[in-house]
């Protein structure tokens, strides 16, 4: 058996300006998505369980799948948390705390995107924390961290962002993803070094017993996909 795990950015209409329109997934689109798993039978698991398969350690549920959101966008609070806890589901979500509480200029500094966006504040990581989501970083800068040359930003990168977390949410932060999904040995080796218990990519794959922990592949849900992809994603892909 072979567990899927699921990325997500926005959940979200998508705006007329946005340049990915793809990082979108239409709310009506993300509870299509999460009914169909639901019918299924998949078992929403955390990233803690997803470790546990990893080492050997036998899961006590048929079809358990991981879903994922990077950056921390204010819509995964708005649209995305209602619908999965209404389908008894739980998720973890990637936060770049550089941005929390902020409008985004993340992506319109790195020239990519030019929407600008809300990303969650305060009060909605420690509400979704306290109600079973899991919070997990996606460093502070949302850097290349495999084009870093100094090994101090990196560290801090790493550390400053699980300590803002742990700080916030009272809880330990142990996984990490790696933003835009660059990484190296440096930044796999640092990031076991940060006290990180795992860390995920965006490699294309699900994941298999005897993985590393520091490269856990996921399978990329966007706004593009329709319903049979979805299916052909989480069903037929290896
Ligand atoms: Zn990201």
């Amino acid at each position: 058996m072979k567990i899927p795990v699921l990325y997500y950015h926005k959940i979200d209409y998508p705006k007329s300006t946005a340049v990915l329109k793809g990082l979108y997934v239409k709310p009506k689109q993300f509870k299509l998505q999460m009914k169909v798993l639901k019918i299924l039978g998949y078992r929403t698991i955390t990233p803690y369980e997803l470790l546990l398969f990893v080492k050997g350690h036998k899961l006590p549920f048929k079809k358990p799948i991981l879903i994922t959101f990077d950056d921390g966008y204010k819509n995964n609070y708005t649209y995305a948390y209602p619908i999965l806890k209404s389908f008894d589901f739980t998720a973890t979500i990637f936060i770049s705390s550089g941005c929390i509480g902020k409008t985004n200029t993340i992506m319109e500094k790195n020239g990519k995107e030019n929407q600008a966006e809300d990303f969650l504040d305060k009060k909605n990581i420690i509400e979704m924390s306290e109600n079973g989501i899991t919070i997990a970083s996606h460093g502070i800068n949302h850097y290349f961290l495999n084009e870093l040359t100094d090994d101090g930003v990196l560290a801090g990168e790493l550390l400053a962002s699980k300590a803002i977390l742990e700080d916030l949410t009272g809880k330990k932060i142990d996984f990490f993803s790696y933003p835009y999904g660059a990484y190296n040995a440096k930044v796999m080796r640092e990031t076991k070094n940060a006290g990180y218990k795992g860390a995920f990519t965006t490699n294309k794959g699900k994941i298999a017993v005897g993985d590393n922990s520091y490269e856990l592949k996921r399978i990329s849900i966007n706004g593009h996909n329709t319903i049979l992809n979805f299916l052909y994603k989480i069903i037929f892909l290896h």
